[in-house]
């Protein structure tokens, strides 16, 4: 048992999963999500199929999200319902329009959100789809609600707010820094780059900072579920931050812990060169960047050691926490 919550309320995985079919012209892709939880027993409770194919209820809606990109839900929301919807699909915009002014990178492509109300959000569930012209979209997502639940404000699900202030901030962030040369990446399992405390806290720091901008309460919960004001503390989680890799199969607390530092690291990091700067600048070299060159660029832009780097980003993480733990 983890000694923490996870963010939201439930564990999810969430694949998707990309490839060209053999005799259609257009990728097809596949976007799958499971959320998995326990019962009273200990016992994995048995998921409810949600399979968005065999509905007819899930209408299909469509919002500009400038520069000629759409928003489409598939939903089975009421009409009745729909009252704030415009204000969600708005809040779906101000985060491409805040990560795009934030990386200097431009955001291409579509965003559908299956989002789906139930008397009572199934706690374990599986949720699966194929989609032809798979390249259209930039974003795949799904996000639950009860009936009782609204899109926005501090009455929204737990999954629309972790989707709209952390999951999409942050997953944009990974697909703008695929899309043009930034550093190297695990994939393909070949031997790792470590680079993961770069590309996980870049898009962390992109998720912190629009939740601080639209959500307070959910930045808050960010903080602290990454343990900021702590985590770097340990001179262990340092060294796994180092030789973070995609194979890596750590518990779920150490993992959450290493998105914690990674964030810290790079807030250090963009103290001394704004993001858009170092991007541009890390695409010029080809984006040939393994985790030791970028520690070693990190050190010369700051003029610091190592060491002192990670004492700043430590300090940097207990004076986050700390104006709200006084509040307390
Ligand atoms: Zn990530």
């Amino acid at each position: 048992m983890g000694r923490r919550q996870v963010l939201p309320t439930l564990t999810v995985l969430l694949l998707v999963l990309a490839g060209a079919a053999v005799s259609a012209p257009d990728p097809v892709r596949v976007f799958s999500q499971h959320g998995m939880a326990r019962g009273l027993d200990g016992r994995p409770l048995t998921p409810v199929v949600l399979d968005p194919d065999s509905r007819d209820d899930l209408a299909e809606l469509a919002f500009d999200l400038g520069r000629g990109r759409v928003l489409v839900l598939r939903t089975n929301l009421s009409p009745e319902r729909r009252h704030d919807i415009a204000d969600l699909a708005a809040a779906v915009r101000r985060c491409h329009e805040f990560v795009e002014h934030a990386t200097g990178r431009r955001v291409q492509g579509d965003m559908l959100l299956y989002l789906m109300t139930f008397p009572e959000v199934p706690r374990a569930y599986t949720f699966r789809v194929e989609l032809d012209a798979g390249d259209r979209w930039s974003q795949i997502r799904l996000a639950l609600l009860n009936d009782r639940e609204t899109l926005t404000g501090v009455t929204a699900s737990l999954h629309l707010q972790h989707l709209l202030y952390a999951t999409l901030p942050h997953e944009l962030g990974h697909h703008l820094i695929n899309a043009e040369p930034t550093v190297l990446q695990d994939i393909d399992n070949r031997p790792s780059y470590y680079t993961r405390w770069f590309t996980e806290g870049v898009c962390e720091t992109l998720a912190f900072r629009f939740a601080q901008r639209e959500c307070p309460a959910h930045a808050w919960r960010i903080l602290r579920e990454r343990r900021v004001d702590r985590v770097l503390e340990s001179n262990g989680l340092r060294g796994h931050l180092l030789g973070w890799a995609q194979s890596d199969r750590h518990d779920w607390d150490l993992e959450s812990d290493l998105y914690g530092g990674a964030m810290l690291l790079v807030m250090e990091w963009l103290q001394w060169e704004p993001l858009p700067d170092l991007l541009a600048s890390l695409a010029a070299t080809g984006g040939q960047h393994d985790g030791t060159l970028l520690l070693e660029r990190l050190c010369r832009t700051a003029n610091m050691t190592v060491a002192e780097i990670f004492e700043h980003a430590a300090q940097r993480g207990s004076d986050l926490l700390a104006p709200i733990c006084s509040l307390r």
